[in-house]
């Protein structure tokens, strides 16, 4: 099959920003490529467009002038659908609409050879719905690229219920041919992608609704971790209808599972028109520096402190050493207890605890004392100069100890952001809940760990993978903070999947 689609002919139906996308991939993997579009001259259009994109990737040498010209005279716009009676592939990225795309492909039947295979672009339609009604059901797939389509490696090989196992390895191979990273996954709502990123916004709204963090201190906190654009700038470029459709669209799909609730915080946001960049307002103002990083001008710690290192491991390393580089001027340093059951430090009989969930409050009330801070999981090691890091102390603190936690964290190299003491803080919340979403996909039999990890980072450039955390982790770590989170917030959201259950089991 995968032989049968090289360089084959294809039609790309729908030439709007996806389909001419996939037009210029197609065409520069040397497929003859047609192109429909209902709206009259949109086709022509487009590779007109397309052509002046080329030139420019010549001028910058990114694509040679023959391979451009070869490419360009590839493709051919046409004015019916009948006059790509002789193409081996649809690719279809018209309207999000589950009538329009079935009456398509249907129209398509009756012209296309029975054996061509046909796929849609669909990023939120259910693959088996849009197959029902097909003379041929077996050779619809889901073919989802990311956008921009020329840029953005991932491609999500999306089987329904009927779709034929040699359609999806075919395209599998074809999407590798075009220099794409593609991933098998089930016809499911949101497929990979869509459904494992819904926590990073989610616990996101979730924090800024309780006014436990703000926009710029959770963006921060999150790229310090490791991740290119913080969740609420993020949301501001994505668009917050755009985003709250699809978290609505995910959670409507699953017949209002409380894991994927959309936001009512969101839901004020969209009603009044502050919908990120394109309205110049979301989170942020715009035109404006986004997410400025919070200031953490604070005093060095005073001298002559007894400090201790808990715990093992990177986190418990790399500490030490920041420890030791902030008090080896006065001749000190820091001593090791390595089988402390926390990590994190005590300076003079107050503790700095990474969390594992637990609040400052609970904390306090274990470990017997006063004055504890929780600080937020570090993820990215060794972590840069001025990493934002989430910290709380509890309520019940004495009154010099917030500023004495702070200017610790700010001595070890960190920008200390203040947040209110919810179990989790930012990161390791937030890391928790996408490994326990791509733990349920793959339970599911979604995805493999590995087509999770892969989709993550390709599909929304994530620093790492869902399964790449939960290594460095451990999942007795992943379910205690999930665990601190349901204990706080009660509900079907934190509820931990059995894909973890069974391991810690295990
Ligand atoms: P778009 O609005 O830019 O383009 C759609 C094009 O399809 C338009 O030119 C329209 O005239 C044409 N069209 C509509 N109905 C048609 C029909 N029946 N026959 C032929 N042409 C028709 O939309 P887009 O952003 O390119 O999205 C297209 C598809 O790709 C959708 O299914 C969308 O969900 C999916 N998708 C979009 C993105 C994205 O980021 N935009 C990412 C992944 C997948």
């Amino acid at each position: 099959m995968s032989s049968a689609l090289d360089k084959a002919p294809v039609l790309v139906v729908g030439a709007g920003i996806m389909g001419i996308g996939i037009v210029q991939v197609a065409a520069l993997a040397g497929h003859p490529v047609k192109v429909f579009d209902t709206r009259e001259g949109a086709a022509a259009a487009a590779i007109a467009k397309l052509g002046g994109t080329l030139d420019g990737l010549v001028a910058k040498g990114r694509l040679d002038e023959a391979g451009a010209k070869g490419a360009m005279a590839r493709i051919q716009p046409v004015a019916t659908l009948a006059e790509a009676h002789d193409v081996r592939l649809v690719v279809e990225a018209i309207v999000e609409q589950l009538d329009a795309k079935r009456g398509l492909f249907a129209e398509l039947e009756g012209i296309v050879a029975a054996d061509a295979v046909l796929a849609t672009n669909t990023s939120s339609i259910s693959v088996t719905a849009i197959a029902n009604g097909l003379q041929h059901p077996g050779r619809l797939v889901g073919m989802h690229f990311f956008n921009p389509v020329p840029l953005m490696k991932l491609v999500e090989v999306v089987s329904g219920l009927r779709t034929d196992p040699a359609v999806a390895t075919a395209i599998f191979e074809l999407s590798r041919a075009w220099g794409k990273t593609p991933v098998h996954a089930k016809s499911t709502p949101g497929f990979i992608v869509n459904r494992i990123a819904r926590p990073y916004y989610a616990e996101t709204l979730a924090l800024l609704q309780e006014q436990a963090a703000t926009p710029a201190v959770v963006d921060a906190c999150l790229r310090g971790a490791g991740f290119r654009m913080g969740p609420c700038e993020l949301m501001d470029m994505i668009g917050h209808d755009t985003n709250f459709a699809v978290t609505n669209s995910v959670y409507d799909a699953n017949f209002k599972d409380k894991r994927y609730m959309p936001s009512v915080l969101q839901a004020e946001m969209v009603a009044g028109g502050l919908l990120g960049r394109k309205s110049g307002r979301g989170f942020f103002e715009y035109p404006a520096a986004a997410a400025a990083p919070p200031p953490s001008a604070l005093p060095a710690p005073a001298p002559g402190h007894v400090v201790t290192v808990h715990g093992r491991g990177p986190v418990a390393d790399f500490l030490e050493q920041a420890v030791n580089a902030a008090i080896g001027d006065g001749g000190l340093s820091a001593t090791r207890d390595p089988d402390s059951p926390w990590t994190g430090l005590t300076v003079d009989g107050a503790a700095l605890v990474m969390t594992d969930g637990r609040s400052a409050q609970r904390l306090a009330a274990e470990l017997g004392q006063r004055d504890i801070a929780v600080f937020d999981r570090l993820v990215a090691l060794p972590c840069a100069p001025g990493t934002a890091l989430a910290f709380a102390v509890a309520p019940g603190a004495s009154a010099g100890w917030p500023a004495q936690a702070a200017a610790w964290l700010a001595a070890l190299g960190f920008a200390p952001q203040a947040l209110a003491d919810t179990p989790g803080l930012v990161v390791a919340r937030t890391l928790a809940m996408l490994i326990n979403e791509a733990a349920d996909a793959v339970l599911q039999g979604v995805c493999s760990p590995e087509g999770a990890d892969a989709a993550m980072k390709l599909g929304v450039a994530y620093p790492a993978g869902p399964f790449d955390w939960l290594k460095q982790w451990s999942v007795p770590g992943v379910v205690g903070v999930l665990h601190a989170l349901d204990a706080e917030y009660r509900g079907e959201r934190y509820r931990v999947s059995p894909f973890l259950r069974r391991r810690l089991a295990s």
